[in-house]
């Protein structure tokens, strides 16, 4: 019969507090913490040590005595998240154990940041100290780091009525009837869209409503990579769009066509929503499709 192996339950414990001295820098660190005040000690080559140490790792030399205050903001240089966080930790809710170089300091501080979420924090966030209410001189007096403010968010909501002038009263009568009006000059004959009472060119007065297809060819394009309402998806593609018999062109968005496959020349024509949900308004057009024709030499 094996016997039972022996086992004695011992507990280590300094009741009142493990008492050890600091020695003068770091004592000085933690003085300074209690003041609401980060500093570092000077090596003889120049470098900032936060936290401090007696002597430079780098060189075994002894640091010079001077003191430097530093931060109180860093830059997060690398962390690690803790998502379920242990009694001991400084935070009851998850956060990060992170290495932080205070600016002006040339090594980084160990310290918890409250970050919210894991996705708030990565190499380069910068964090400010939230200090504890009752500093007592302990690197608790710190008690974590918080990212900066760099962002607010507020809710904006605006109500407005536009109301079309005459010209684009015209131009918006004819989109809610699926069609482009177009103006043509009654000096150079220059035919504009969207319709407007004088001429840009000649400034002469407009004298003839031209309506025009909604057919055309794409002059030039832009692939736009952030996302507008308006469009289909990102990446999106809008156009200045020669509508036939125009000699303006106007722009658009480009849809029902990979980004990558829109070409100068290339000839389209409007996508209208059903007629029966059409209203005075540019959103009749979703926008211009490839009509499957040759492209257009442009001149
Ligand atoms: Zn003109």
């Amino acid at each position: 019969m094996p016997s039972d192996p022996l086992v004695a339950q011992h507990v280590l414990e300094f009741p009142g507090g493990y008492t050890r001295t600091t020695g003068p820098v770091i004592g000085r660190f933690l003085t300074e913490l209690r003041a609401r005040r980060i500093v570092g000690a000077r090596t003889a080559e120049g470098r900032v040590l936060v936290p401090p140490l007696e002597y430079d790792p780098a060189t075994g030399e002894p640091v010079t005595g001077e003191y430097v205050e530093v931060g109180p903001a860093g830059t997060v240089t690398t962390w690690a998240w803790v998502d379920e966080p242990i009694e001991a930790h400084p935070l009851d809710r998850p956060f990060a154990w992170a290495l932080i170089e205070l600016d002006g300091a040339d090594t980084a501080l160990l310290h918890a940041v409250d970050a919210g979420n894991a996705k708030a924090i990565e190499a380069g966030t910068r964090v400010w100290p939230v200090w504890r209410d009752q500093p007592t001189g302990h690197i608790t007096d710190i008690a974590y780091f918080a990212p900066e403010v760099t962002k607010i968010v507020s809710n904006v909501r605006a109500e407005y009525r536009l109301q079309a002038g005459g010209a684009l009263r015209v131009f918006l009568g004819g989109i809610e009837r699926g069609v482009f009006l177009g103006g043509r000059c009654a000096e150079c004959d220059k035919v504009y869209v969207p319709y407007r009472l004088s001429c840009p060119q000649c400034g002469g007065g407009i004298g003839e409503t031209v309506e025009l297809p909604d057919t055309g060819t794409i002059t030039t394009f832009a692939i736009n990579n952030l996302p507008d309402p308006r469009a289909p998806q990102v990446p999106f593609v809008s156009a200045y769009i020669l509508l036939d018999n125009a000699d303006v062109p106007m722009i658009a968005l480009i849809g029902d066509i990979p980004a990558h496959e829109v070409r100068q020349g290339m000839r389209v024509r409007a996508v209208w929503i059903p007629e029966n949900e059409r209203t005075a308004s540019m959103a009749n057009i979703r926008w211009f499709a490839p009509t499957g024709e040759p492209d257009v030499e442009l001149s």
